[in-house]
């Protein structure tokens, strides 16, 4: 039985949960969705890796109104990389309500989004600045949005995002509600939040906040030229499955990946000079498990769903609380355990002092393993760096098992309407509405999503079924066609 079942949610949801393998509501799931089912205003202190983005995203796709074409959700992030993230998650909670999400950033086509904007959208998930261009050249109509999601807003006022936030607050009319979300709460939070919104209930979730007790946090005292010696023995000794090593700056993650490269080690960079693609292709693979070893800076760290780690290392610890605690929340994901490591010298001791004072945490000192533990663990070690690594399945994998995608050989300029190719794949004998995905329709072309293994009944039966009154032509459509067509 799935608990999920006592809130007052729709069996679409509780049937896309159920694949997604939530079976009980997190602490901040069990404070919030109540709250946002109601459209109430919120100021939720979480951390990333508490089930957040479930927590709005869960209420928010319950709200949506399919046949209304307007966006009717928006939901503000710091970085690309969370704007991606969220709109995958949101959109395998929403995958039998067959809803749009539509992820817009910078860097990226601003014409394909707008193209995107056009069609048929539910919810928006958007980094402020980009929104913005696309409300000052009236490219994007947000006119239905009724949620308003800040999330991780101490992370956009440490980048200087909070002007743009209020702007965007400025441009939607017609809010139902907000909530803004944030891992720690600053004066300036708590004041912007009294700006924006009116009423707004204050959630802590208590043993959430502890998120730093599952982790098991050492400090090791270790000048800079030592510090590359250090990582190699104390990985040999705790030899982990995955490890994150955060770094401060673009040279020292590169000189920590070249190091661990040289010792067999397989291993991947990630920081803000890799270009957009790259940056997503590192995430992607080291979410299923291709590599174990990652160097990164904080780009890495902003509430990234990365499952699993089971050391975090800071080989410079950061210079404030708030990237320490986002660095660290990168293991001991949900309910797991997991343990963060540092590095700090004779420069960097008063950082440690302030986060340590700030966080409220429990830091051990450790000194490096004994030569003798490092020997003995070094066979083992090197067997498991060696041995090729277990690749996960991707999230809302299960999901595609019973999903086929067709395309209809008429879309736009054939003035085809979702509505026609609902109602032409309803009038098939066993089919219903609940069996059909995200639609797709640009000018010459259609895809549509047919769920629940039903896929080759539906292709048969449009072999002779008319679509808007005419036979069209209907195949199976061709994986890379389809990704171009929805991206
Ligand atoms: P978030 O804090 O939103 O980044 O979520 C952290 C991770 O928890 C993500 O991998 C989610 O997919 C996962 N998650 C969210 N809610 C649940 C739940 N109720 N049960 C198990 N996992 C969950």
């Amino acid at each position: 039985m799935n608990q999920f079942n006592e809130y007052n949610i729709s069996e679409e949801i509780i049937k896309a949960l159920d694949i997604l393998e939530y079976k009980e509501a997190t602490a901040v799931q069990k404070n919030v969705i109540p709250k946002l089912l109601e459209y109430k205003n919120l100021l939720v202190k979480s951390q990333t890796g508490s089930g957040k983005t479930a927590a709005f995203g869960i209420p928010i796709v319950e709200h949506l109104d399919w046949e209304e074409r307007k966006a009717q959700a928006l939901i503000l992030v710091p970085t690309r990389e969370l704007a991606l993230q969220i709109q995958s998650e949101i959109f395998n909670i929403g995958r039998y309500k067959r809803i749009k999400v539509e992820a817009i950033f910078g860097r990226s086509s601003f014409e394909s989004q707008e193209r995107n904007l056009r069609q048929m959208v539910h919810v928006i998930v958007a980094t402020p600045g980009r929104l913005i261009d696309h409300i000052g050249r009236d490219t994007i109509d947000l006119s239905a949005v009724q949620t308003l999601i800040i999330d991780e807003a101490d992370e956009m006022l440490a980048m200087g995002f909070i002007d743009q936030v209020q702007k965007v607050v400025k441009s939607v009319k017609g809010l139902k509600n907000i909530a803004l979300f944030s891992a720690t709460l600053p004066d300036e939070i708590v004041k912007l939040s009294k700006e924006i919104m009116k009423n707004s209930e204050h959630i802590e979730v208590e043993n959430e906040n502890v998120i730093e007790k599952r982790i098991q946090q050492d400090v090791y005292y270790v000048e800079q030229k030592d510090k590359l010696a250090l990582i190699e023995d104390i990985i040999t000794v705790e030899n982990p499955d995955t490890s994150i090593l955060f770094c401060n700056t673009k040279a020292m993650v590169e000189k920590v990946a070249d190091f661990l490269w040289d010792l067999g080690i397989d291993v991947e960079t990630l920081h803000g000079d890799m270009e957009q693609r790259d940056r997503t292709r590192v995430i992607q693979d080291f979410k299923i498990n291709k590599f174990r070893y990652l160097v990164a800076s904080d780009v890495a760290a902003r509430g990234l769903d990365i499952d699993d780690v089971d050391i975090v290392f800071n080989v410079d610890i950061p210079e404030n609380t708030n990237s320490y605690i986002h660095r660290i929340g990168r293991t001991a994901r949900v309910d797991k355990e997991g343990k963060a490591i540092s590095f700090v010298d004779s420069f960097t001791k008063k950082y440690l002092d302030i986060i340590l004072e700030e966080s409220n945490n429990q830091i051990e000192v450790k000194k490096g393993p004994s030569k003798s533990l490092v020997d003995d663990r070094k066979e083992s070690f090197k067997a498991k760096i060696k041995r090729k690594t277990k690749i996960r399945k991707e999230k809302g994998h299960d999901f595609n098992v019973d999903i086929m995608k067709i395309h209809i050989n008429a879309g736009k300029k054939t003035k085809l309407r979702p509505v026609d190719v609902v109602g032409a794949i309803c009038s098939i004998d066993g089919v219903e509405k609940s069996d059909i995905g995200v639609i797709s329709i640009v000018d010459l072309s259609t895809f549509v999503e047919i769920l629940n293994g039903k896929g080759n009944m539906v292709l048969k039966a449009l072999q002779e079924q008319t679509i808007k009154g005419r036979l069209r032509k209907v195949s199976k459509a061709n994986p890379s066609e389809y990704e171009r067509s929805i991206s």
